[in-house]
């Protein structure tokens, strides 16, 4: 049997480039756009082409390994799911989007900052971890000369805010690097980012290049590394109301990194489904949140601090001299304002909310249902009459 013909040109893949970009990159040797190269040059449905980086079909992985001499293991390190596989890798991780089950078993069953069990419960709905509901490409702006080429993992997908080598943020843009890539943004000159951001990105570069990353107390795979990043992004979103005691923390965490606190989200989401302008502030507060950690400033609680802490050390609830006193009628008013966020959107949350002050308050209905407008919370489903089942 004669075995399949090599392609005569494919260029060589750099470093933690994705498939797609490389497909693109031998598809030009020929004149071939990537559906063109996966429909003619490999035989297969060009629909196939529209989900390469995030996790490719073996077989196509298969004949590209013999058309051009790189190993299968190489080839799926190209795409996402060769680094975040999904829950244990089980069959529901071989879905585009997951099982309702799939954000609790990869998000809420690791704990760093929070003890378990200690977040919001809402369900994600349709997701999978670290594909982003908007298209998202970025680049370096030094990286991205003409001269080199391909388009990178850390900037197809939301896994980095910056440029490990040059020490400057990712900036969007359109096109592929080594071509002639369009930047988005406004001309501006190469931004810096803190030392937490480079710290964080320089390990998810090192899980990206060599499999594995080494903290301060253990080394972990790279499927484990962006596991725990995705845990810490989902603590520092969690709503200061479930910080409780330890809302100083979260505050402080959010301080750090200059922005408002949660990204002055109203009302949880996954981090998949924001925005980049949401995420790239939810991703510089995991930094913050990690080197907090690892300094002390603010406390290890969770099961798995112990990789980034030497000794955890057992939470005194007792406030010392030098400690800042817990502001309650701060979480109360930050729970207020997650309330109204979300009653403005759902009608049960608003209903809830009314029946609460027809119960608390002295207020006449009119003079809630007058706040409620106020508010931008919508009043035509709120019934005047006093409520029958309180907070309801
Ligand atoms: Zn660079």
């Amino acid at each position: 049997m004669t075995p399949p013909a090599r392609w005569p040109a494919h260029p060589a893949p750099v470093d933690s480039e994705v498939l797609s970009s490389w497909l693109h990159r031998i598809g030009a040797c020929y004149q071939m756009s990537v559906a063109e190269l996966v429909e003619h040059g490999l035989g297969l449905d060009p629909k196939v082409a529209d989900g390469l980086d995030l996790d490719p079909p073996p077989a196509l992985l298969d004949i590209v390994a013999e058309r051009t001499g790189v190993e299968v293991c190489r080839l799926r390190q190209m795409s996402l799911a060769g680094w975040a596989p999904g829950p244990a890798d089980s069959a529901e991780a071989d879905s585009p989007e997951a099982s309702p089950g799939a954000f609790d078993t990869y998000v809420r069953s690791c704990s760093v900052l929070l003890e378990a069990g200690k977040r919001s419960k809402q369900p994600a709905g349709p997701w999978r971890a670290w594909m982003p509901r908007y298209p998202l490409q970025r680049a370096c702006p030094r990286c991205a000369d003409p001269t080199v080429e391909g388009m990178l993992l850390g900037w197809r997908f939301p896994l980095q805010l910056s440029c490990p080598h040059h020490r400057c943020a990712l900036e969007a843009c359109i096109g592929f690097p080594g071509g002639h890539p369009a930047w988005t943004g406004d001309e501006t000159p190469e931004r810096a980012v803190s030392e937490a951001v480079l710290a964080m990105d320089r390990r998810s570069g090192q899980a990206l290049a060599t499999g594995q990353v080494d903290l301060p107390c253990g080394t972990v795979d790279a499927a484990g590394w962006f596991r725990l990043v995705r845990t810490v992004l989902d603590e520092v979103a969690t709503p200061i109301s479930c910080w409780r005691s330890r809302a100083v923390d979260l505050r402080r965490i959010w301080a750090a990194c200059g922005h408002p606190l949660r990204a002055a989200q109203g009302r949880w989401r996954p981090f998949e489904h924001c925005p980049w302008a949401l995420q790239s502030q939810m991703l510089e507060a995991a930094a913050e949140a990690i080197q907090l950690l690892e300094n002390g400033t603010v406390t290890a609680a969770g099961a798995d601090a112990g990789l980034f802490v030497s000794a955890p050390a057992v939470e005194d609830r007792r406030p010392s001299k030098d400690e800042e006193p817990t502001d309650w009628w701060a979480m109360v008013r930050a729970a207020l304002q997650e309330v109204v966020a979300t009653a403005r959107t759902q009608p049960g949350e608003a209903r809830a909310l009314y029946n609460f002050l027809r119960c608390g308050c002295r207020e006449p209905p009119e003079q809630i249902l007058a706040t409620f407008a106020g508010l931008g919370i919508p009043t035509a489903h709120l019934s005047q009459n006093h409520p029958t089942v309180p907070f309801g």
